[in-house]
């Protein structure tokens, strides 16, 4: 097992041990639970993740994930419905604006906002210009995510879209969300700090696990920072790859991908079972 290489990883790690039943944990989906694939329709969450979670899910106050993506699409693609021990479980699509309660059921979502079909439909003509045509658009209702990976130069290519896309999003006062061989064009209604906050409120947890591996999880992040300053101790869990390593730096435990965190998860619920 990895071990946690902060003071504050330490504390936190301490209070769960201590405390698991006032535990929140909240995990990004893609390149976290699920490893990374050319197609994102082909992801699919780890096996042994999905295991661990199950254990985990009835010492916790919650099992929670915080993704991009929408709530249905993690749902199905993770296979989190009906798995024992996951009956509590939440998860927060599209960031946040997207809800699914493992108890209640049908995802709840707000009406798309407008600027997202404004952006769609100016979409196809910027692409043909900047030559980008073929490029692998995906349509989440309330984002829109241009895909580079597989492509023969992936950063060129997001290199080449990065103004254009900006320019296009402010236009229609929408933000970019930048991350590995990928870009969204999504509304600034909500982010994961944001979510991780409200799970946080809503659920009374005394103590936060955060796990991610891209630039989205940033304001998670900053979230358990600031509630470490209000004397809720939080661990945070970079799944590291060399496609993207500012996590690194500002995680407690750095684990190798995945298969290295559905690993972690398994030997925290032995931990804790003992
Ligand atoms: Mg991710």
């Amino acid at each position: 097992m990895t071990e946690i290489v902060t003071a504050a990883g330490a504390d936190a790690m301490a209070a769960i041990r201590r405390d698991p039943a006032g535990t929140l944990l909240a995990l990004d989906f893609d390149g976290t639970l699920a490893p990374i694939v050319d197609d994102p329709a082909a992801a699919r969450a780890n096996p042994g993740a999905i295991a661990a979670l199950g254990r985990l899910g009835p010492v916790f106050a919650r099992v929670a994930i915080v993704t991009g993506r929408p709530a249905e699409a993690a749902l199905r693609l993770g296979r989190f419905a009906g798995v024992p021990g996951l009956e509590a479980m939440t998860i927060l699509g599209q960031y946040g604006a997207e809800r699914w309660d493992a108890p209640s059921g049908p995802t709840v979502a707000p009406p798309p906002p407008r600027a997202v079909g404004e952006v769609e439909h100016a979409l196809p003509d910027l692409l043909e210009g900047l030559g980008l045509g073929d490029l692998r658009v995906e349509h989440k209702s309330r984002a829109i995510v241009l895909h580079t990976r597989g492509r023969r130069d992936p950063d060129a290519d997001l290199a080449t879209l990065d103004g254009p896309v900006r320019e296009l999003a402010a236009r229609h006062g929408l933000m970019v969300e930048p991350g590995k061989s990928v870009v969204e064009i999504r509304s600034s209604e909500t982010d994961k700090g944001v979510a991780l906050r409200g799970l946080q409120r809503e659920t009374g947890a005394r103590q936060v696990v955060f796990a991610g591996d891209d630039l989205g999880d940033l304001p998670a992040y900053d979230a358990v920072d600031r509630m470490r300053t209000e004397g809720i101790p939080g661990l945070l869990v970079a799944s590291a790859s060399h496609e993207q390593d500012a996590l690194v730096a500002r995680s407690d435990l750095v684990l190798p991908g995945p298969a290295a965190v559905a690993a972690w998860l398994g030997s925290l619920a032995d931990d804790l079972a003992a």
